[in-house]
């Protein structure tokens, strides 16, 4: 397999090359040269295969002969090392948990995976890596925790002070070795700037091999797919199911497109955004009008410009109609996101996180007008991207009451948080980093 950049002006690289770069030189994405088909039989008989089995068999075509059998098995193992459970909220909506993994969010999958790629890559290597990362709070905790003792590779994660909540500033700064918080006094968007930057800098690029580690890198975005499939083994229904996925950047999203245009059953996507409605707009308008991002209870998608549409155009060949056929996106604001939580948390007992209960309702909605012109059984799950813990502030408000704190967290609480304060200028990132 190889891919090719999405602007087209630079050579064709195999997976190993496209994950260490993580962008081609011309800054377009890569994509893979084709979409693998699934083995025959595959499908019918999902229910008997272990994880494990599915997610060699759905990575092996894209990673190719880049990394040996023994040790991609042993990367997807680690990978998924822990549940993905399908739980059912009502009779036609179930949630996809996708919050069990070491920092409670969905992307625990594509960083651990990525994280393992990159340290097999540079296992010969000399020169160390320095993974750069900008996080609103998800994907911080995600990287550092998937890249912690990988060898070669040291993580820097910019984070906005007093803006990521108490669970997520734990996971970026306690744990040491070779990941190293910057707690920046700004905002998210200055983070993302400085990041920026830091990658078009020549001095920079002379002194370190700096990479990203967003989900424009194929190694975190394509086994996002993996727990598509696990739902599947999970799903009880005869019609295929309509997914709904919390959007922000559309990598996860595109990454079960991905994997139903290699043959996983799937009846329809939703995009579910917040206030964020560049895709919703353009599915009504078909003009793609990207704006700066604001400010919502649902953070990691507070997205003006989301880097991964592309990669869904092309995945539908550029076909408007098409497109629309099998993807629906829609725009839910905070509170109507509150309401929901509570909604659902009174008449069900389910605790949705702010991101899930964008989707629930975006799913709701759906169904609703699904079912009224068509009264079968039309059922589907939202992907619940991540722990309710994480998001404290808000969903306790809207229930009342605490939530708990999963077991497999509480050890953070006894750490130290260790950080390095910086204000928002790319001088002072520069200069530290230059200093290293
Ligand atoms: C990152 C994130 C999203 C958005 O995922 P994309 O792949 O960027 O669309 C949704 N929910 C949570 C909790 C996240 O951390």
């Amino acid at each position: 397999m190889l891919y090719y950049s999405l602007n087209h002006q630079s050579p064709k690289v195999n997976f190993a090359e496209a994950a260490v770069k993580g962008q081609a030189p011309d800054k377009g994405l890569y994509f893979p040269e084709y979409i693998p088909t699934l083995p025959k039989g595959f499908i019918e008989n999902i229910k008997t295969y272990s994880k494990e089995a599915i997610g060699f068999t759905i990575m092996q075509p894209y990673v190719g002969e880049n990394i040996d059998k023994n040790e991609l098995q042993r990367i997807v193992t680690e990978t998924i090392n822990f549940k993905f459970p399908l739980v059912r909220i009502t009779e036609n909506i179930a949630s996809l948990e996708l919050f069990h993994g070491p920092t409670l969010a969905f992307k625990d999958v594509g960083a651990r995976f990525m994280s393992r790629c990159l340290g097999y890559f540079n296992r010969n290597n000399k020169k160390e890596v320095t993974v750069l990362v900008a996080t609103s709070g998800d994907t911080g905790g995600a990287v550092a925790n998937g890249f912690l003792g990988v060898e070669g590779v040291n993580v820097v994660i910019l984070y906005p002070s007093k803006k990521v909540s108490p669970v997520q500033e734990l996971q970026l700064t306690t744990l040491g070795k070779n990941i190293t918080a910057l707690e920046v006094n700004g905002t998210f968007d200055d983070c993302q700037a400085m990041v920026k930057q830091a990658f078009a800098d020549t001095d920079l690029n002379n002194k370190l091999s700096l990479t990203s580690a967003n989900s424009i890198n194929v190694a975190r975005w394509l086994p996002q797919q993996l727990y598509y499939f696990f739902a599947y083994q999970q799903w009880q229904q005869n019609e295929a199911p309509i997914i709904c996925v919390p959007s922000g950047n559309f990598g996860n999203i595109c990454a079960g497109i991905v994997a139903h245009i290699s043959g996983l059953p799937v009846k329809h996507f939703i995009a579910a955004c917040n206030a964020n409605d560049v895709v919703p707009n353009y599915l009504q308008t078909e003009q793609y009008t990207p704006k700066p991002a604001v400010a919502t209870i649902s953070n990691a998608m507070d997205v003006g410009n989301p880097s991964n549409f592309i990669r869904i155009m092309q995945l539908f060949n550029n076909q408007f109609n098409a497109l629309k056929n099998k993807l629906s996106s829609v725009s839910i604001d905070d509170a109507t996101t509150k309401t929901t939580i509570e909604t659902v948390y009174k008449n069900y007992q389910y605790i949705l996180d702010p991101h899930g209960a964008v989707a629930y309702k975006a799913l709701e909605d759906y169904l609703k007008n699904d079912v009224g012109q068509r009264p079968t059984s039309a059922s589907g799950f939202i992907l619940e991207t991540a722990h309710p813990v994480k998001f404290p502030e808000t969903v306790e408000e809207v229930i009342h009451q605490k939530i708990a704190i999963p077991e497999s967290v509480q050890y953070l609480f006894n750490l130290e948080k260790k950080s390095i304060t910086m204000q928002p200028k790319f001088e002072d990132l520069k200069e530290w980093l230059m200093r290293r």
